[in-house]
């Protein structure tokens, strides 16, 4: 069986991105998640160098990488935080001007690249015209969001323009990673907790939970959407949290949602591979979600793609199955020729 490898959460930077984070890193009031991300992985030393220069190439370095590891197509989106720890005007600019130059990558290669649009949450209104923009100005399949901004979850009914511009103009979006909110964060700053073995999950899990135990997906039921790391822990636990939440509505703790915490989270989310090779772990969300709910993610430049490939054409799946996961529910899933 023939099949493309596409590959849905690959990451870059653009210099000035870059640049504002090392201004934010350097002022006052850092947010302490941020803070630890500065002190490591974003820190500039010798040892971040490789990682850096692969995040701001979109170019032939990157298409010479993927032929080499095997990746057919990288769906290619602006890395945490992103511009989400920018003031509101700033954040607005440079989410436009990253979007712009990832553009022009896909233009130049667009049967190796498709790209996702950053927004800046911290103005909704910009932010839906940056949809809009993304959609009919710029050819960019779906949106990115690194989970909170400045301690703030999209639940919150002040981000509603930006949910329904992403389900108006059919745009998934990827609720990825990223450091825990301050607001919580502060028994995950020892041990490294607050990075991607543990925190980044407990972050993007808990934003997803809000936005389902929100109602957010009954004001709007055709949103998509993905979550990398094979779901967040989420597929794991998703019989305890249909279970604790009927506890939790006749004890009066919750409100009474019109599905099942789970029914959402098998109408409006799919997830990726990025980052876990794991057998287990893909059998246990094959056995919860279906193969028609996950998609191929290698989580370039931060992981080891070619052992992600590895695994994935080596997996116990069938042949069917392991096409599905590659290429065709991605073209769903991102509207791909
Ligand atoms: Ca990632």
């Amino acid at each position: 069986m023939t099949f493309r490898r596409i590959a849905v959460e690959e990451a870059f930077v653009t210099p000035e991105i870059m640049a504002q984070w090392y201004v934010v890193l350097a002022g006052r009031n850092v947010e302490p998640g941020f803070a630890k991300m500065g002190e490591s992985i974003l820190a500039q030393t010798p040892a971040n160098k490789p990682l850096d220069d692969r995040l701001l190439d979109i170019g032939a370095a990157r298409i010479a990488h993927m032929d080499q590891v095997g990746i057919d197509m990288q769906i290619i989106s602006l890395t945490s935080p992103g511009v989400q720890v920018f003031e509101a005007a700033l954040a607005t600019r440079l989410a436009a001007e990253s979007n712009d130059a990832l553009a022009e990558a896909v233009r130049a290669h667009p049967t190796r690249f498709a790209g996702l649009a950053a927004i800046a949450p911290q103005d909704p209104a910009a932010a839906a015209k940056e949809i809009e923009r993304a959609v009919q100005k710029l050819g960019l399949k779906g949106l990115i969001v690194n989970s909170h901004t400045m301690g703030e979850y999209l639940d919150a009914a002040k981000f509603r323009p930006i949910f329904e511009a992403a389900q108006a103009l059919d745009m998934p979006i990827y609720l990825h990673p990223r450091e825990p909110a301050a607001s919580w964060v502060t028994p995950y700053l020892d041990y490294a907790l607050w990075f991607a073995g543990w925190g980044f999950a407990a972050e993007t899990g808990l934003h997803a939970m809000r936005l389902i135990m929100s109602g957010l997906f009954d004001r709007f039921p055709k949103l998509k959407i993905v979550l990398g790391h094979m779901g967040e822990g989420i597929p794991f636990w998703l019989q305890r949290i249909d279970n604790r939440y009927l506890l939790e509505v006749k004890i009066g703790a919750c409100e009474k949602l019109p599905k099942l915490p789970s029914e959402y989270f098998l109408e409006n989310f799919v997830i990726t591979t990025s980052g876990v090779t794991s057998m287990p772990a893909l059998r246990l969300s094959l056995d919860v979600l279906g193969v028609d709910r996950i998609l191929f993610a290698a989580d370039f430049p931060y992981e080891d793609d070619a052992e992600a490939v590895r695994f994935m054409d080596g997996a116990s799946v069938t042949e069917e199955e392991r096409r599905k996961i590659y290429e065709t529910n991605a073209c769903r899933v991102f509207k791909l020729a």
